[in-house]
């Protein structure tokens, strides 16, 4: 059966003042998909994330959330619609508990069964276990990472956004982290995923879109992306 699109750009062009750093970006996830956006710095990844959660406002085109424009929407509203971003950085409350902040996530979601939800996402991620009543701030890169994607997926969203989550952690973490998030892919978790790991992310994705000065400069199938050489040279080989 055809998957329904779950997020989709048309034309979608944003900047900062005169400096267009998305120019007329069409990309699409399905539903149960993992789609990986690739390039290098600036090359518009972040803007992208943040455009289709709301925190920056395009310039023109459209931005559909389950066939419903919502590139005029703020980011709550979006996040309401069923979004959620993992932004860059983690972003973590660092005062707050564990628990607090993964609560934070599930804020809009009313039939919350707190503790069960927050039993399943301590299963995912077994280190946040001793960790939960302590503050966020006192958490190691990668376990602020895997704390601020349980924050994402108690909301369960129709599709999750992560932006960079290998950025900054040692490889034997980021090797953990990957394999939580293909665990999400083969549990048919719709993911939109920006990492500058290009080889990674394209191992587990099943689609890429690669954007080179704020244009889609290339789009296929994940396997595709990996043989082809000048996406090789470009950003997996000792990039
Ligand atoms: P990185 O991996 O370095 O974050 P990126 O692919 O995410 O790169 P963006 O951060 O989206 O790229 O940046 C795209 C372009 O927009 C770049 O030319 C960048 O310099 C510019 N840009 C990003 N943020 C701002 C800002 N707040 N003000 C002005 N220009 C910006």
């Amino acid at each position: 059966a055809a998957r329904a699109e779950v997020l989709s750009t048309r034309h979608l062009t944003a900047g900062y003042g005169a400096a267009a750093a998305l120019d007329r970006v069409d990309v699409t996830v399905k539903g149960g998909e993992m789609v990986a956006i690739l390039g290098a710095n600036g090359a518009g990844k972040s803007t992208l994330m943040r455009a289709l959660s709301g925190l920056h406002r395009p310039v023109s085109g459209a931005i559909l959330l389950e066939a419903k424009p919502v590139q005029e929407m703020d980011a709550h509203r979006i996040a309401a619609a069923g979004l959620a971003l993992v932004p860059e950085g983690r972003q973590v409350f660092p005062m707050m508990s564990v628990r607090d902040n993964i609560l934070m996530g599930g804020y809009l979601r009313r039939d919350l069964d707190a503790e069960a939800e927050i039993d399943t996402l301590l299963h995912r991620f077994p280190r946040l276990r001793d960790r939960i009543d302590a503050p966020a701030g006192v958490l190691s890169g990668g376990e602020q990472q895997m704390l601020a994607i349980a924050r994402g997926l108690i909301a369960r969203p129709h599709i999750l956004l992560l932006d960079e989550p290998s950025l900054g952690l040692a490889p034997a973490i980021i090797t953990e982290l990957y394999d939580v998030l293909a665990d999400l892919r083969d549990e048919g978790v719709t993911i939109l995923l920006v990492d500058q790991m290009a080889a990674l992310a394209l191992a587990i994705a099943d689609r890429g879109y690669v954007l080179e000065n704020g244009r889609v400069v290339q789009a296929g199938e994940a396997d595709e992306l990996r043989r082809d050489a000048s996406i090789e040279q470009a950003y997996l080989g000792g990039g």
